[in-house]
């Protein structure tokens, strides 16, 4: 079995069986099971204590937003619209006061900002950790969704916003940086992300997006998926990567160096998009050019017009 966790998730692609045409199945962010008129989109993910947030830093209503928001996000990297959630929760003694019903406020006020129902989940006990698992089930128009197979040689490639934003807050939480407002801007950014619903249907229904997923992992690692889906390479302009003020003016009075935590760092779910020249003219949305698709396999990076080794390859959990 290859390493890593990419390489357990193509030895359980390898061994079960293909699904029944028609039906998209593991390595997008979303499956496809057809259902009429329509395709439903589906997905799940976890947040663990430990691995996602630490009890003793994250507000519990944040972890609730987060929970949820990291699954619509899916929903919107196909370019569908969210319909509804399941909650999955493993509570341990010390989380199932205060800590679980602060946890469901947060995910309750973002599901209802995006008119996604609850429809059920399962409840359980932990030892030790909070164990949270969400699916979530979406639509959109019947062979419509916008897969991480189409890219084509001569497209652009775009995003949706600034990028770097939740790796500079997680860094600060970690490093222990003085809670300026810029700072505490970007750690709102970590534990409160956007899921961009609206900017993936207009770029879908734009008709000229060939491919697209969510950055949950950082556009190094993120681009690298839809390259191997569509069989093709990339050029990225790192001093194209947008970054907000907030980011650029931390980054340099602490010395980090913005575009590389930009294209390194996860957790922004920002829409990744590959399209046409056209498409920016088409949406009433921001849409930032970081690159073109080229023949080949893989990423050259540029910088100062030059190419670079940068190779940070992004967020794996192992
Ligand atoms: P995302 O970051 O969009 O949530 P992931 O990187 O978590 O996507 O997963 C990549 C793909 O692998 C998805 O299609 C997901 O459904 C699939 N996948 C991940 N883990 C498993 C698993 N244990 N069993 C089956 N499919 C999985
Ligand atoms: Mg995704």
């Amino acid at each position: 079995m290859a390493n890593g966790e990419f390489g357990l998730i193509d030895h359980i692609r390898a061994t079960f069986a293909r699904p029944a045409e028609g039906m998209v199945g593991i390595g997008d962010d979303c499956a496809i099971v057809p259902a009429g008129e329509c395709d439903l989109l589906i997905s799940t993910d976890m947040v663990i204590e430990g691995v996602h947030f630490l009890r003793s830093d994250a507000e519990p209503e944040a972890v609730g937003h987060k929970a949820a928001a990291v699954n619509i996000s899916d929903i919107a990297a196909m370019g569908g619209k969210p319909v509804a959630t399941f909650l999955s929760i493993a509570l341990p003694k010390d989380a199932q006061g205060e800590w679980v019903e602060r946890f469901l406020e947060g995910y309750r006020a973002i599901s209802e900002q995006y008119g996604v129902a609850l429809l059920g989940g399962d409840t359980t006990s932990s030892l030790r950790d909070v164990a949270i698992n969400v699916a979530v089930v979406g639509r959109c128009g019947r062979g419509e969704a916008l897969l991480r197979s189409g890219a084509q040689v001569g497209d652009t490639i775009y995003v949706t916003g600034p990028l770097g934003d939740s790796g500079a807050g997680l860094k600060a939480i970690l490093e222990g940086t003085e809670r300026t407002s810029e700072v505490e801007a970007l750690i709102d950014r970590h534990y409160r992300p956007t899921p961009r619903v609206a900017e993936g249907v207009a770029i879908r229904t734009s008709g000229k997006a060939h491919a697209m997923m969510d950055i949950s992992d950082g556009i190094a690692s993120d681009l690298g998926h839809i390259l191997r889906a569509s069989g093709v390479g990339a050029e990225v302009d790192l001093d194209s990567l947008p970054i907000s003020a907030e980011m650029r003016s931390v980054a340099a009075a602490k010395g980090w160096n913005a575009s590389h935590l930009a294209a390194s760092a996860g957790e922004d779910y920002e829409l990744l998009v590959v399209g046409t020249s056209e498409l920016p003219q088409l949406v009433d949305i921001p849409l930032y050019s970081i690159g073109r698709i080229t023949a080949g396999s893989g990423i050259v990076w540029l910088e100062g017009g030059k190419k670079t080794e940068f190779n940070k390859s992004g967020y794996k959990h192992f």
